[in-house]
């Protein structure tokens, strides 16, 4: 495991496995497409997230540009890199954000996509909490994350909800360039469950700690999806959640795009899907969210600025 550049960690920047090195604190942005500034494109309540999270307050979810893994068909790649439209948070001014939302009646802090600013995130998660934040944070990510880097999260997360996306190599590489990933999320993943340990609920069965891990099934992917239940089910089972999302919807850009995967350019067969929540009960997993298939859609992605 590669440390953190501990005397400035945007420069040169690690703190992704893509490892690119760029020197953020100078303007340049890396893969992830931002610079060392802090930008939230969109923050609200949200209350689209799995009914475990948030209660009937909702989640305050903070949405940061930029994204260390960038899939092709990315559902909110709009803001997969600096837009120019986001704002720009100190680490004060993003604890008092969170202090806000939780204000507003949010039962959860729900950072989405904020690993690439994790030094960052951490001190204001910190100073939030400092500062009487009561409510559960959630980290929402990829799953393609540095061990490293989420140490830096040590007792300040409370509920870690990454994605498992792909099991095999070629599906990693031919929708996000990522050869590495199943490895590298699989031992993120193990840091993930060793910081939150076992899902707790409270009485109101609102989750205070713990580990749900996605996964949205790809049109014509069903063997590579099964394959990520068997993983998740024979490593964690039902200390973690498993939510199995339908809400696969082709973008714009890749039905527009001739190069791109024909198999993408289709939503999901509610029989592959009901095929696969099948294998997952067959499997034992009682821990588990399906969605229903009109999940699928626009309506499911936020308005970005
Ligand atoms: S977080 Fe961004 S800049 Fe840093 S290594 Fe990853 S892609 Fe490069």
């Amino acid at each position: 495991m590669e440390a953190v550049n501990a005397k400035d960690p945007y420069s040169p920047c690690n703190l992704c496995p893509r490892r690119c090195g760029a020197d953020r604190t100078h303007g340049k942005t890396g893969f992830c497409g931002t610079s060392a500034d802090v930008t939230v494109n969109l923050s609200m309540i949200h209350r689209g997230e799995e009914p475990v999270l948030g209660g009937p307050g909702g989640c305050g979810a903070v949405f940061f540009e930029g994204c260390s893994l960038r899939c092709i068909f990315c559902q909110n790649h709009r803001i997969t890199k600096a837009t120019g439209k986001g704002a720009v948070y100190d680490e004060n001014g993003l604890a008092d954000l969170f202090l806000k939302l939780a204000s507003e009646g949010a039962g959860a802090i729900d950072l989405v996509t904020p690993v690439h600013f994790a030094p960052s995130v951490a001190k204001a998660v910190r100073t939030a909490k400092d500062n009487g934040l009561s409510v559960p944070v959630i980290c929402n990510c990829s799953g393609y994350e540095s061990v490293s880097t989420l140490r830096l999260f040590e007792g300040l997360i409370d509920i870690y909800l990454p994605d498992l996306k792909y099991h095999s190599r070629k599906a990693s590489v031919k929708y996000a360039n990522a050869p590495d990933y199943f490895t590298t999320a699989a031992a993120a993943l193990d840091e993930m469950f060793r910081q939150t340990g076992k899902a707790v609920l409270d009485k109101n069965g609102i989750m205070t700690r713990g580990m749900i891990v996605r996964h949205l099934m790809l049109p014509g992917n069903l063997f590579d999806s099964k394959h990520i239940l068997d993983y998740l089910v024979s490593r964690f089972g039902n200390n973690i959640y498993i939510s199995l999302m339908s809400q696969y919807t082709p973008m714009p850009h890749i039905l527009e795009n001739e190069k791109a995967p024909e198999e993408l350019k289709r939503t999901l067969s509610s029989g592959n899907y009901d095929k696969l929540c099948d294998y997952l009960a067959d499997l034992g997993q009682t821990n588990a969210f399906v969605q229903e298939m009109s999940s699928s859609g626009s309506l499911m992605i936020p308005a970005f600025n």
